[in-house]
């Protein structure tokens, strides 16, 4: 069965001591809270935020991921963060391709592909996130456009570097906005994209992969969404700043 995961994206919010109330607030919750065994539950707070939240016990509660990483190896890269710093701070897992970086720091699906392969070759599994924009979506292009980025910025992959790969579909016009894909259009692309990979990995690959749903997902509306066959999850944005909206989404499975 594949894993439901619901991760944190904290994008750049909060400071050294306001992360470190939300996540004791996030660990006291857990501590009351029975999260079903599918679940993978990870947290991606900024960089400087990284070492801090992440517990190499084996009991640790949830997993961390960072927000980004470099297209490159190593080197004169000012600013940049390698997958080989986060390896060896043992994150786990990485966003790519979120719409804000595809918007305001021109990643393109050729920079997606590199930073997937960065991830992979430092053993990080990549969260590639893909979503059409309201203009794309009102003149039914969202397949299009998310079949391209996912062709684009993964299937080069092999079969064995693919299957660690979680895929994040969010609409960009409901990313912050308050407004959510209904659970039917949610369930109509993940199907489309879960076809997209069966055709590439075959069937079996294609049932093993997370494709989760970002979008002002949050407690009120994460059960509708998650109850659909081919979501598996969320990415959430603004509710995992507040640890009991985190928390319920991920026990809305
Ligand atoms: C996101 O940025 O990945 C996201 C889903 O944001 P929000 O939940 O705030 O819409």
């Amino acid at each position: 069965m594949r894993k439901h995961i619901v991760a944190g994206n904290w994008k750049m919010n909060k400071t050294f001591s306001e992360a470190d109330d939300l996540l004791n607030d996030i660990m006291e919750k857990l501590e009351s809270t029975t999260l079903d065994k599918n679940t993978q539950l990870i947290v991606c707070p900024p960089f400087p935020f990284l070492e801090m939240t992440s517990d190499d016990s084996d009991d640790s509660y949830f997993l961390v991921g960072a927000q980004n990483v470099s297209d490159q190896e190593v080197g004169a890269y000012t600013g940049e963060v390698s997958a080989a710093m986060l390896e060896s701070l043992e994150i786990d897992y990485c966003i790519v391709g979120h719409s804000e970086r595809r918007a305001y720091y021109h990643e393109t699906d050729e920079i997606v592909a590199r930073k997937v392969d960065q991830l992979l070759k430092h053993n990080l599994k990549p969260i590639v996130c893909c979503g059409e924009v309201l203009e794309e979506r009102e003149a039914g292009k969202q397949c299009e456009v998310v079949r391209k980025q996912i062709e684009e910025g993964l299937f080069h992959l092999t079969e064995e570097q693919f299957s660690n790969v979680i895929i994040a579909y969010e609409p960009v016009w409901a990313i912050g906005t308050g407004k959510t894909a209904t659970p039917d259009q949610a369930q109509e692309m993940h199907a489309f994209i879960r076809s997209l990979i069966a055709g590439k990995y075959g069937d079996a690959v294609a049932e093993e992969t997370s494709i989760l749903y970002g979008g002002s997902c949050k407690p009120s509306n994460a059960k509708e969404l998650f109850a659909n066959k081919d979501v598996d999850g969320g990415l959430i944005g603004g509710a995992s700043l507040k640890a009991e909206d985190f928390i319920d989404i991920a026990t809305a499975f």
